[in-house]
């Protein structure tokens, strides 16, 4: 059976030792809830929450899959509890506003707690990580009336929500949609929508009293494409009030139709919905639905980012407990374990190779994770309009580097500790396959990875005349001046300088090239993203790495953990971080061997 514990030291190493996140208590409306006590508490409640009430029913929850009858969908034995007391304890609001009954605690928290549901278990996360998305559609883009209407019920996780995007013949090319939304005559400010949706995350399912729809559909005069985009919120039973409470009311036309058979988390309900004249109101202004939609995405994005280093954390702690139990063969060097009849697996250079992999991977992701989430809340909550823009341009940029490259290696990571395993990798019964069939789906929806990479090139690159790019090159720029003639911190500093001016290579060889001809960019986009992501990385793990030694040094702390930090920045930097000369190069080549053979040359 598999394990998990969440890593609640490393993280508490990022937040205090490398971010300093009590500076987030120095943000408007953070002054009570950053202090490092408080949110020390609420991770260590959340972690249990966690480990002792998602972990177990996880694999379960893959076994037995969500149930359709008669367009009722029944999730897993376990789940209907597991949410209840969820959401009893306040974890569906988490970052919500306090004004309706959220916790206000920052996005940082949150991000932890992403990634704490998902390595537990990523099937349950979806539902109460689809209704924060709906959440947040409607407290940017609603009206009063339909934050007061909703807003209260889904923090408090009564009800829940959903993103109604893909139909089927559009997933990428949401311009293609073709969901109608007609006036209804006499009932003013109502819509019937009319149309089918598929894949939906959590459209129909039994943990909640009501789900709140946000749908995007066409109204009558809408001009083609995604310019004539509207956001309805549509919910299953129309809200009724009772004093100074919404109740369920009567059954509006939206239904599910069937529910997927898929490869991985097998728990959440994923719908084909059909709408056949359900009342639904607007949500922000008419056509404006795409951009409202995508405020939410980004949103989206990163807890999706969170998914691929959730999955990685616990395939690589479960890797990590095969290989030091499962003896086989000698090491290389001279028996290790004289008593036994073979060494631990753990001995073996290539075993260490795959364990270090998903080590550096989830501890330089975690800290970038939580760095991008501290500019989240500066951008969110300074009253300082510089900064908060600084902080905003850097979250732009992050975003689609962080839900590619976290998704990517998610699912690498998770294949790598299959692979620890050997033939039990692949059987069911140890629970690691299962964590790879669950993350590959993250780079495919929330936007692919490709369609990130276009984001990173296309959009986030020229944004704001270049300003998004100088947000990471400068802090990047003043770590390896502030520290390149620090000698023990060379091993460090150097090859994140080689890296680092590649990096501005190729950006200044994308930008250029991709001016004069958009192939260029969208050739070069994914191998860009990907040399950015590892830059980002070397980044953040030059930044342990001083922090680590300045503890060593000290002899502050416990300094088994501190060596492995810097033995593990040292894997990163030889053994990873290469890959990005390689990205380069690719770039380099430029869009002719991808674009230079006819199609029907394959
Ligand atoms: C389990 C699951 C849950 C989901 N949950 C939801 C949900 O809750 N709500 C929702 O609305 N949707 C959901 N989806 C749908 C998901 O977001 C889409 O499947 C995804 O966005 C891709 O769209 P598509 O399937 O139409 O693929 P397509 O758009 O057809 O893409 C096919 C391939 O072409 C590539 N491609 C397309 N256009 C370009 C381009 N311009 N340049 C380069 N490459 C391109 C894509 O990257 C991809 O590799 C879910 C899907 C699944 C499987």
């Amino acid at each position: 059976m598999p394990v998990y514990q969440a890593p609640l030291n490393d993280i508490r190493f990022v937040l205090n030792d490398v971010l300093n996140a009590e500076t987030l208590s120095t943000l408007p409306g953070y002054e009570e809830t950053a202090s490092p006590e408080l949110t020390d508490q609420i991770l260590e409640e959340g972690a249990k929450m966690c480990q002792e009430v998602l972990f177990p029913i996880n694999m379960s929850g893959d076994e037995e899959g969500c149930k359709i009858e008669n367009g009722v969908v029944t999730t897993p034995k376990g789940f209907k509890e597991a949410y209840d007391l969820f959401a009893e304890s306040g974890w569906c609001g988490v970052a919500c506003d306090p004004q309706y009954g959220g916790m206000g605690l920052p996005q940082t928290v949150n991000f932890v707690m992403q990634e704490l549901i998902c390595s537990a278990n990523m099937s349950f996360g979806m539902y109460p990580g689809l209704s924060a998305g709906a959440y947040d559609a409607i407290y940017l883009h609603g009206t009063q009336e339909q934050k007061d209407m909703y807003l209260p019920k889904m923090v408090e996780g009564v009800w829940s929500g959903t993103m109604n995007l893909t139909e089927p013949h559009c997933g990428t090319d949401l311009g293609l949609i073709k969901t109608k939304a007609e006036p209804v005559e006499g009932e003013d400010g109502a819509f019937a929508l009319t149309g089918q949706k598929i894949y939906i995350s959590a459209g129909e399912h039994d943990l909640t009293e009501n789900i709140v729809h946000l749908v995007l559909a066409r109204l009558p005069d809408a001009p083609e494409g995604v310019k004539g985009i509207s956001l309805f919120v549509v919910p299953k039973f129309l809200p009724k009030q009772e004093g100074d409470d919404w109740v369920p009311g009567a059954r509006n036309q939206v239904t599910c139709a069937s529910i997927e058979h898929k490869m991985g988390i097998k728990a959440s309900a994923t719908c084909v919905m059909v709408f056949e004249g359900a009342k639904g109101w607007l949500v922000g202004e008419p056509h404006k639905g795409l951009k409202a939609m995508f405020t939410m995405m980004n949103a989206a994005r990163l807890g999706v980012a969170m998914q691929g280093l959730g999955i990685a954390e616990v395939a690589y702690q479960n890797g990590l407990a095969y290989a030091k139990d499962r003896l086989q063969m000698r090491a290389l060097d001279g028996v290790k374990a004289p008593d036994k009849p073979a060494d631990p697996i753990i001995v073996h250079p290539d075993v260490r190779r795959m364990l270090l992999t998903g080590k550096a991977f989830t501890e330089g992701a975690r800290a970038l994770a939580l760095w991008t989430g501290m500019a989240l809340d500066t951008a969110e909550k300074s009253g300082d309009h510089e900064k908060a823009e600084e902080a905003e341009d850097l979250v732009a940029l992050m975003t689609p580097i962080l839900k590619a490259y976290f998704t990517d290696m998610g699912f690498d990571v998770a294949s790598l500790a299959m692979q620890v395993h050997g033939g039990a990798g692949y059987i069911w019964e140890y629970g690691v396959e299962q964590y790879a069939r669950d993350a590959r789906i993250a780079m495919i929806y929330e936007g692919t990875n490709g369609i990130q990479a276009l984001d990173l090139v296309g959009r986030k690159m020229g944004q704001n005349f270049g300003r998004n790019l100088r947000r990471f090159f400068h802090p990047v720029s003043q770590f390896i001046e502030e520290h390149q003639a620090n000698e023990n911190m060379a091993e460090f500093v150097f090859p994140l300088a080689k890296a680092f001016a590649k990096l501005q290579q190729s950006t200044a060889m994308v930008a250029q090239r991709g001016l004069k001809d958009p192939v260029e960019a969208g050739a070069a986009s994914s191998d860009y993203l990907r040399q950015f992501a590892l830059v980002a990385m070397a980044y953040i793990w030059a930044r342990m790495a001083h922090k680590a030694m300045e503890k060593l040094e000290a002899g502050e702390g416990d300094k088994a953990f501190y060596e492995s930090k810097l033995h593990t920045a040292r894997f990163f930097m030889t053994r990873m971080l290469p890959e990005a000369d390689a990205r380069f190069k690719m770039v380099m080549a430029g869009a002719s061997p991808l674009m230079d053979m006819p199609a029907e040359g394959f």
